[in-house]
């Protein structure tokens, strides 16, 4: 084999699995529902698409800074220091081709071979094969349902040694959903910092927030904490920008040098228009993100209701993000249209196969015993998909048609 090692240990990703076998199905015109969706079902507002065309225009098609231009810098300087209480230099900015850039970045520009990095399971399913790809060793810290699928400040105590360089954080969470409070934050991330570690604040759902819950960034929390934290943000998920490929982080002075210097030998700077489009966007109003959460609200409350109205689903209703994340591990072992499952990939091809419906196994994100589902899809299609999940799941009733 003449692949290198540590591609060679890089999991292929069962979410492209999944995918690849609903776009097969719907070109054989079967009519599947989707609730493996990773990004919001609504276009990019007009405003930003227009800075972008204007920006073209105007001939804004070169090569850029490395870091990014300077006027996004400081709209991002500026929305940090209103938004989240942090203040920010342009040198302390690096802007990436999406937030899952700036982490890849910054986990290269931190980890020596075999450094640990400690994620709280379950998780996104990017930061643990980034890790690989950084020569470093994810090491999990668990939660369930139970807790709210939110670690505590011992359980990171625990998973300290003398190896641990850097505690990965996602507040709100994909695939969970879950929001950490002020106060669990200072806690979790006060062991990381005495201990001497680094921490990398994912804060890419911050605005996809329900009843009340607040988001805060642990930087601000004190001048300790703001010189060991990297805070990632990007446009994606709050602005539907996706396909735009535009996110960024900030922190230490040093740490980003070092980002922009392996940025500047992997990609260059990101997209010249899609940077103007992003300042754009930082400086709009946010009825777009408001009308956006508020449909999220919506569904959010009723695909839980639904889901747990199933015998054995359980669903928590979740604060933040655009997932359930139900626990169905009852079902395992369970005879459904003749069939049993032992695990969440078993149950998702059966669920695919038997309800023409796609939800995306835990087993990818740390945690068998769920299933994730996007409720980024319209309310027919979720209620349709329930429709289908809960004949097949209550009643062995399998989809036609
Ligand atoms: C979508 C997502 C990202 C990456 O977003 P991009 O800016 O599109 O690269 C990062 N972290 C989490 C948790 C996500 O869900």
């Amino acid at each position: 084999m003449s692949i290198s090692q540590v591609v060679n240990k890089i999991k292929p990703s069962a979410t492209l699995s999944i995918t690849s076998k609903v776009k097969s199905l719907v070109s054989e015109g079967v009519s599947v529902i989707g609730f493996s969706a990773g990004e919001p079902d609504f276009d990019t507002p007009e405003n930003i698409k227009l800075a972008a065309i204007e920006s073209l225009r105007s001939g804004f098609t070169k090569y850029t800074p490395t870091s990014g231009i300077m006027d996004l810098k400081e709209a991002i300087c500026g929305k940090l220091s209103k938004e989240n209480n942090i203040s920010y230099t342009p040198q302390q900015v690096i802007v990436s081709c999406g937030a899952k850039q700036a982490i890849y970045n910054c986990l290269l520009a931190l980890c020596n071979d075999g450094d640990e990095v400690l994620i709280p399971s379950p998780y996104w399913v990017s930061y643990p094969e980034q890790v690989v790809l950084a020569r470093g060793v994810s090491v999990f810290i668990n939660s369930s349902d139970e807790n709210d699928f939110k670690i505590t400040k011992s359980d990171v105590e625990r998973n300290i040694t003398n190896k641990t360089k850097v505690l990965i954080i996602n507040s709100p969470c994909n695939p969970t959903g879950s929001v950490y409070t002020k106060e669990e934050l200072y806690e979790i991330v006060h062991v990381a910092i005495d201990a001497g570690l680094y921490v990398i604040s994912d804060e890419i759902y911050e605005k996809i927030i329900y009843d009340g819950e607040k988001h805060f960034s642990p930087a601000s929390f004190g001048k300790e904490f703001f010189e060991k934290l990297i805070t990632v943000n990007g446009f994606s998920k709050t602005y539907s920008m996706t396909g735009w490929r535009i996110g960024y982080a900030v922190g230490p002075a040093d740490i980003i040098k070092a980002a922009t210097l392996i940025q500047d030998h992997s990609t260059s700077g990101p997209n010249s228009f899609t940077q103007k489009a992003a300042i754009t966007a930082l400086r709009g109003d946010e009825k777009a993100i408001t009308d956006m959460v508020a449909e999220f609200d919506k569904r959010r409350r009723y695909i839980v209701e639904r889901l747990n109205n199933i015998d054995g689903i359980t669903c928590m209703l979740p604060k933040g993000a655009f997932y359930v994340f139900p626990n169905v591990s009852a079902l395992y072992g369970r005879d459904i249209c003749g069939q049993t499952t032992a695990n969440s990939v078993d149950l998702s091809n059966l669920i695919l196969d038997k309800a023409r419906t796609a939800v995306v196994p835990g087993e990818c994100f740390g945690s068998d015993h769920h299933v994730r589902l996007s409720y980024a899809t319209s309310m027919e299609n979720i209620r349709e998909g329930m429709d289908r999940l809960e004949k097949l799941l209550s009643q062995g009733v399998s989809f036609e048609g």
